[in-house]
């Protein structure tokens, strides 16, 4: 196989834990084989944070699990973050942390307080069975009293988007009853404390278990096609060759409760162990993407993403299939 192209991070994602009481039918979190209540200590994620600002990395992010459970890891490393001027992306939440009021405004106030602008990435679709609307519109409500809600977006993952307009009515209903006058628009929550970006996207499906096929929308592998290619009119975008993991990528080093380092924080990072490329608990993050900068495999998905893995290792029968998003492609190549 060439190394063509160098494995580039564009910044550092941390799991504190992968515990979440929201059970989303869809996720890609693989509950059957992980250690659901093992956490990341906030020492060592300061200190990858400090080593990755070394190295150039100038964002980080919070992954999970539900990140808002493990408020001490986030405040300590937002503080750490604003310490070494490094920009945090807004985590995403199931607002699931509402049902427990005080303690997630104290949580809201010390993130203030540790300099947290970012604001917040709010699921909202039916697949959320354990997390009402009320909890929804609860976390958004008492959130406006810290945060700049423009700040905040508002993501709906169902193929459906009527569906999630429907529960989107239901969350700005509940909005408008705690005080907050709220309401749906075509692309945004408009809300009396300033408009909320929404989002509607159709599920990556999950490798660790089945779920009916009518659920999800699947895309053709066009391997010839270059990432920009349009679609062609009512069908979805082709999976085209996409560098993911590098310099034109959208990739970060992903980091996991037990302090492993995954090469990237795709939807199917999780499918597969051979993502993994190091831990930060026995050596500096900076050996660890240098290592995998050199590594094969994951240069040809910072090359052109999985098409080119299953392209260059002869695995091209895996282009004739059809999947729900790159990441599943990447999952099939990786463990076939
Ligand atoms: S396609 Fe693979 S390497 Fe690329 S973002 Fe998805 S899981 Fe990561």
């Amino acid at each position: 196989m060439d190394n063509r192209a160098e494995y580039t991070p564009k910044g550092i994602a941390f799991a504190p834990s992968y515990e979440c009481p929201g059970g989303c039918l869809h996720c890609n979190i693989p509950f059957d084989r992980i250690d659901a209540k093992a956490e990341l200590d906030a020492g060592s994620a300061a200190r990858a944070l400090r080593e990755a600002k070394a190295m150039g990395l100038h964002s980080f992010q919070f992954v999970g699990g539900e990140p808002t459970l493990r408020g001490d890891f986030m405040v300590e490393v937002v503080a750490e973050g604003r310490r070494l001027s490094m920009k945090p992306h807004r985590p995403p939440t199931n607002c699931a942390t509402a049902a427990r009021p005080e303690y997630l405004r104290a949580l809201f106030a010390r993130l203030k307080q540790a300099g947290f602008t970012a604001g917040f990435r709010v699921s909202c679709d039916e697949f959320h069975g354990r997390v009402p609307p009320e909890s929804v519109a609860a976390f958004i409500v008492n959130a406006a009293d810290y945060f700049d809600l423009t700040r905040f977006a508002i993501g709906c993952c169902d193929k459906n988007e009527e569906r999630s307009r429907g529960r989107l009515e239901r969350v700005a209903r509940a909005m408008s009853e705690m005080g907050l006058e709220s309401r749906v628009g075509a692309a945004k929550m408009e809300t009396a404390r300033g408009d909320i970006k929404l989002g509607f996207w159709a599920p990556t499906r999950p490798t660790w278990k089945p779920l009916p096929d009518s659920e999800f929308v699947f895309r053709e592998v066009n391997a010839g096609a270059g990432a920009s290619e349009a679609p062609g009119r009512g069908s979805p975008a082709p999976i085209t060759r996409f560098g993911c993991l590098g310099p034109l990528g959208v990739g970060y080093v992903w980091i996991d409760p037990d302090g492993n380092a995954r090469a990237c924080c795709g939807n199917a990072n999780l499918f597969s162990d051979k993502l993994i490329i190091g831990n930060i608990h026995a050596e500096p993050l900076a050996a660890i993407v240098e290592r995998a900068s050199h590594d094969p495999v994951i240069s040809l998905l910072a090359e052109g993403g999985p098409v080119a893995l299953a392209a260059e290792t002869g695995l091209t029968g895996l282009l004739e299939k059809k999947y729900t998003h790159r990441c599943e492609l990447c999952a099939a190549a990786l463990n076939a």
